[in-house]
């Protein structure tokens, strides 16, 4: 395309600096202080009107572009704040705006905003899996926008519900407004966009199946208006992410992306756009995406480092490639000295005027400042960068390869010792753990005996009625609760007295267990402050920071564990609430753990070995939590592994790959008990068609899984498969706070039985039962063994 060649001759810019030109491709919104989550909770609260949380967001995003400005980042983006959800922005960009949320055209108001992503009534997603990840719907008024995981992070999006007869039009102008906002500040900004094939891929049929990938010529005009609108006002570039592009295609999404491009070439030629790929390398998608009319091109050289090579061998000579060097998604200081070596040859090869230093993808994934963890072990906090850390790493790349290494001689100098330092500390290096690693062999990955004996054992010793009854492990954790271990964290409430509290919680949910008529027990999980917390905080290996939140979703953030060493497991880590539990009843209690898999997914993990032997060294961590636990009595064991399927990855040639080390990882803790022990698993997912084997090869005595809204076709998946072992399939969806009557339950274990065996069936809830209220809970648990019992008679 002509106007494309134009792009690298009246690029002056980088010349006169002294830096080549250096990008974020996006910033954390949520504020260093979470300022962002307490003025959306106020205003939702009514506590702030719209102008005082319009004013947070000014504050917010003027105080982004000044710290970037200062940091030395040359490239800086617009329109990467967002209130919710950049996904949910670009909906109501393109007026793809739900009927029944009462928008009637024109200007988009929050009402109608924070219905799409809540719901009306208020909350409609409650995080009942800790970490997000679930569907939204609320009883009442508009349902809350469906979320999902952006690509394989921990962030969620809200997912675009488009109809067969969609119409869009520009119901937005955020990006031009905060384009002017910024150049009113001084500063002239890139824009960010959502790419319209990526935004359709995203999508959902609202209506009949379809693919929303056939409504992109209805969708471009208003694309067009946006970037002809940002070029009149003085845009040079914009930035359009299409992250679908690390993905596997199909013919229909490439030729999406052909003529996207080809038409926003066409209708805004003097509009420069760097296409914007991310999470992974091009692949088979690369001929492809070097060969669109576009002026520059992102690539992720941390996740695809070897794709360099290849994609400026094939480009045109005159595109821009913005190397994607610094992890964006990780927290790991960069070895600058190493990443210059790599950088040197490439600049060389393709000429200052072609090169952008970036973050392998936008900072949004990653905490965004270091200097605030001033409880770090110190050592630890050397090797570590968060967002503000690695805009100064790029600055420094920047400026070194503008000039020479000496301009930033310091700076090499610290990152260099640093990585030295790392390489060789005994905080990270475990000499025992590596060789236990080493020695694990086929004994160890396997139980003693076949399911069928192990099936036969465990029934003669716990002597369970048909369809027994359970939980997945939480009670609610009330605001006593939280209370109670928020004073605890401060010190104004002793160890002791704590430790009185939470026993005497454990006991009432335990002597209330009994009274309804459950059959097995658990002991309500109200000493775990969160699943995955509660164990990095005993294990080694793992540091915790005071500030390094991250977004999940709206307005819901976590601070993700920092797995920085070898781990091992310095002293029991829930025998003694086992035991104490187990010591008020004489039905099973069941012990709860969290499994390697998710300890792995829900952590930052070290990037100097691989995965699946960090998750390795969990699982022999929790193999001996397990033999601990088998020894003090425990006859029922839960290991939950509730983010193994959000572990997969993004391309279909990798799934078995990571399924074979997850589900190793699994046996590996799980394996090393007597045959009358009874493993169960969690997980909370609603599909399991395409890993069936895996779960299959796990060999869980019990798994539970999530069916209720699924009207338990997702049986199917188990049936297929003559799935062998015992199956907990959720009746009762413990998202909603409504309480479900025996009748919808007995409905369900009916379409349960028409897919499973009755020997298979065990009756529990959906998941655990963390967030909900007791009086929600009560009813609901009473009705639930009246279905069991109900069942029990029919068979
Ligand atoms: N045992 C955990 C609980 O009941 C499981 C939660 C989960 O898998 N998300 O809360
Ligand atoms: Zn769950």
């Amino acid at each position: 395309m002509s106007t494309v060649s134009k792009s690298t001759s009246s690029k002056s810019s980088a010349k006169s600096t002294s830096s080549l030109p250096v990008a974020t491709l996006g910033t954390p919104r949520i504020g260093p202080r979470r300022e962002l989550k307490m003025a959306l909770e106020s205003y939702w609260s009514g506590a702030i009107d719209e102008n005082a949380l319009i004013d947070v967001g000014v504050g917010l995003r003027a105080a982004n572009w000044a710290r970037q400005k200062s940091l030395g980042i040359t490239v800086m983006p617009s329109n990467d704040f967002s209130f919710y959800d950049q996904v949910l922005d670009t909906s109501v960009m393109v007026g793809a705006i739900p009927k029944v949320s009462g928008w009637k055209g024109g200007d988009v108001s929050f009402a109608t905003y924070f219905a799409m992503a809540r719901g009306s009534q208020g909350y409609a997603h409650d995080e009942a899996c800790t970490h997000g990840s679930h569907a939204g719907g609320t009883s009442q008024g508009v349902p809350a926008q469906e979320m999902t995981k952006w690509f394989d992070t921990n962030y969620h999006f809200m997912v675009p519900e488009l109809a067969q007869d969609q119409t869009f039009s520009l119901a937005s102008r955020k990006p031009i407004k905060e384009y002017e906002e910024a150049r009113s500040l001084g500063y002239q900004t890139r824009p960010v966009l959502v790419g319209p094939v990526t935004y359709l891929k995203l999508a959902k049929s609202a209506d009949t199946s379809f693919d929303p990938v056939t409504l992109l010529d209805r969708l471009l005009p208003v694309y067009v208006e946006v970037l002809g609108e940002l070029a009149d006002r003085g845009a040079e570039w914009v930035q359009l992410d299409e992250p679908c592009l690390v993905l596997d295609l199909d013919a229909a999404a490439r030729q999406a992306l052909q003529r996207t491009y080809a038409a926003f070439a066409e209708a805004v030629p003097q509009l420069r756009i760097m296409l914007n790929t991310y999470f992974g390398e091009l692949g088979d998608n690369l001929d492809l995406a070097v060969s669109l009319p576009v002026a520059g091109l992102h690539l992720d050289l941390v996740r695809g480092p070897e794709q360099f090579d290849e994609v400026a061998a094939k480009a045109r000579k005159d595109l821009v490639l913005s190397l994607g060097v610094i992890d964006g998604r990780n927290i790991w200081r960069s070895d600058l000295s190493s990443l210059l070596d790599g950088l040197e040859p490439m600049v060389d090869l393709l000429g200052p005027d072609r090169v952008e230093l970036a973050p392998s993808c936008s900072l949004l994934h990653v905490p965004i400042d270091l200097g605030l963890e001033t409880d770090l072990d110190p050592d630890v906090r050397s090797w570590l960068a968060f967002s503000i850390q690695k805009m100064e790493e790029l600055a420094a790349l920047g400026a070194a390869l503008a000039g020479s290494r000496a301009n930033v001689a310091a700076t090499l100098a610290a990152s260099d010792a640093a990585a030295a330092a790392r390489l060789a500390s005994s905080k990270i290096h475990d000499l025992a753990v590596a060789k236990r690693v080493a020695s694990v062999d086929a004994t160890m990955r396997r139980r003693g005996s076949d399911f069928a004996t192990r099936a036969g054992e465990q029934h003669r010793r716990f002597k369970l009625p048909a369809f027994p009854t359970t939980t997945i492990g939480s009670f609610p954790q009330t605001a006593e609760v939280r209370n109670a271990r928020g004073a605890h964290v401060r010190g104004t409430l002793s160890d002791a007295a704590y430790k009185t509290f939470l026993q005497n919680q454990t006991a009432r949910a335990v002597r209330w267990q009994e009274n309804i008529g459950l059959d097995v027990l658990v002991h309500g999980e109200f000493e775990r402050n969160d699943m995955v917390q509660y164990f990095g905080e005993q294990l080694s290996g793992f540091a915790f920071t005071k500030h390094g939140w991250v977004q999940s979703y709206g307005s819901r953030y976590v601070r993700p564990p920092v797995l920085f060493g070898d781990v091992s497991r310095p002293h029991p880590m829930t025998v003694e609430w086992w035991q104490y539990s187990q010591s008020l009843t004489e039905r099973p209690m069941k012990a709860m753990l969290t499994g390697p898999v998710t300890i792995l997914n829900w952590s930052f993990v070290r990037d100097d070995i691989p995965r699946e032997v960090a998750c390795r060294q969990i699982a022999l961590a929790i193999r001996d939590e397990v033999a601990d636990l088998e020894k003090a009595g425990a006859g029922i064991i839960q290991i939950d592994e509730a983010a193994l399927r959000e572990g997969l990855p993004l391309r279909k040639s990798e799934w078995k790959s990571y399924l074979d080390w997850a589900v190793e990882s699994f046996r590996i803790c799980s394996s090393g008990v007597r045959d009358d022990t009874q493993i169960h698993t969690h997980m909370c997912y609603s599909e399991f068609n395409d890993i069936i084997d895996a779960i299959g090869a796990m060999d869980a005595d019990v798994i539970s899984i999530e069916t209720s809204r699924s009207k338990m076709e997702l049986l199917d998946a188990f049936r297929t498969y003559k799935y062998p072992n015992e199956i907990g399939p959720g009746v009762y969806d413990i998202h909603s706070p409504r309480v479900p009557e025996t009748r919808d339950m007995v409905d369900l274990l009916k379409l349960a039985r028409q897919r499973l065996a009755d020997s298979q069936l065990w009756i529990n809830p959906d998941c655990g039962l963390k967030t909900r209220k007791w009086e929600e809970v009560r009813p609901a648990l009473v009705n639930m063994v009246a279905a069991a019992r109900e069942l029990r008679n029919l068979a």
